[in-house]
């Protein structure tokens, strides 16, 4: 699909939005359907029979009498605010091109910045692990690629310090068009970094390109077929037609991060990575991303504070 497909599709406007997502009870009724679309099952030996108790927004299990409530083990556990809010942060999120930073959160949806630094990063979670959980399959453009660091007069390029290093991936279609991307923070670039990497990411039946560093022959531990094309470096390795994609993305990706948050934590880097490669892998969807997002969160274990600050282990 051409660019201005996705410029142009409809995507969803906010008085559509405020139809189907504008009070406490819809957003209850629509996390509901996501949670358990078959209908309510106990959490705790999937009894199918319950009832709701009054006034508390628990729903209590026949067989068991396990209580639950519709956010208990999902990502929106423990918070303090409505659903309508973090429906409304789901909508931002989804439907900004650039990426939404967390001051502008707190002023869109009227909460404190502490708050709308949590739902923010908790929802990059969300979206962070739906799109680990899928492998790339077919022709895959990858690259080393760094964030930060460009200091003038520094060095430049791999290795330079202050760098924090990540793997760009590019799915594309046998004509070479984009399908989807994957960008992940590792720890540097040593072949049994990119075959652990590969192996979590990959189809063994991808058909991979990449220059010639040779950690990237890790990817046959993957089961992966991989083509290095050396290039020699400077501004023609660019051009290479192999690489487009790759190239493309990674500087759309470093000037869209660049302009909209005006410095961000490498610790956090994967995630804002993630915000950014889900929203282009779902590009021309706009019109359903709230019930995918949503499906997704009540999906997706809780996330205290404290595990969101620290930095990962692993991108
Ligand atoms: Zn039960």
């Amino acid at each position: 699909m051409a660019k201005n497909q996705v410029q142009f599709q409809r995507g969803l406007s906010l008085p559509e939005f405020m139809k189907c997502y504008g009070s406490e009870e819809q957003c209850r009724a629509a996390l509901f359907q996501w949670r358990w679309p078959a209908g309510f099952t106990c959490p705790e030996c999937d009894h199918t029979g319950y009832c709701e108790i009054a006034g508390r927004g628990l729903y209590q299990c026949h067989r068991c009498h396990h209580q639950t409530s519709l956010i208990s083990g999902t990502i929106f556990e423990y918070t303090k605010l409505p659903l309508t809010t973090w429906f409304l942060g789901m909508y931002f999120l989804t439907q900004s091109k650039n990426g939404v930073p967390a001051l502008a959160l707190k002023r869109q949806l009227g909460i404190g910045y502490n708050a709308a630094w949590r739902l923010k990063h908790k929802l990059l979670q969300v979206m962070k692990e739906r799109d680990d959980s899928r492998l790339l399959l077919g022709y895959i453009q990858l690259d080393d690629a760094y964030w930060g660091g460009e200091r003038r007069g520094g060095k430049r390029g791999r290795g330079a310090p202050d760098k924090t290093p990540f793997v760009a991936a590019v799915q594309t279609d046998e004509e070479g068009h984009p399908i989807a991307m994957r960008f992940t923070k590792v720890k540097g670039f040593r072949k049994e970094e990119i075959a652990q990497w590969a192996q979590r990411h990959l189809h063994a039946a991808s058909i991979v390109v990449s220059d010639g560093l040779s950690c990237f022959n890790g990817v046959a531990e993957a089961g992966c077929h991989h083509e290095a094309i050396v290039t020699g470096g400077g501004p023609a390795s660019v051009t290479l037609e192999a690489f487009t994609w790759v190239n493309t993305m990674i500087g759309n990706v470093k000037n869209l991060i660049h302009g909209t948050y005006h410095a961000i934590s490498a610790k956090h880097l994967p995630r804002y990575l993630a915000e950014f490669c889900y929203r282009f892998n779902r590009r021309f969807k706009l019109e359903h991303m709230i019930p995918r997002l949503g499906y997704v969160a009540v999906r997706t274990p809780p996330m205290p504070e404290r595990l969101l600050r620290l930095a990962e282990p692993w991108g």
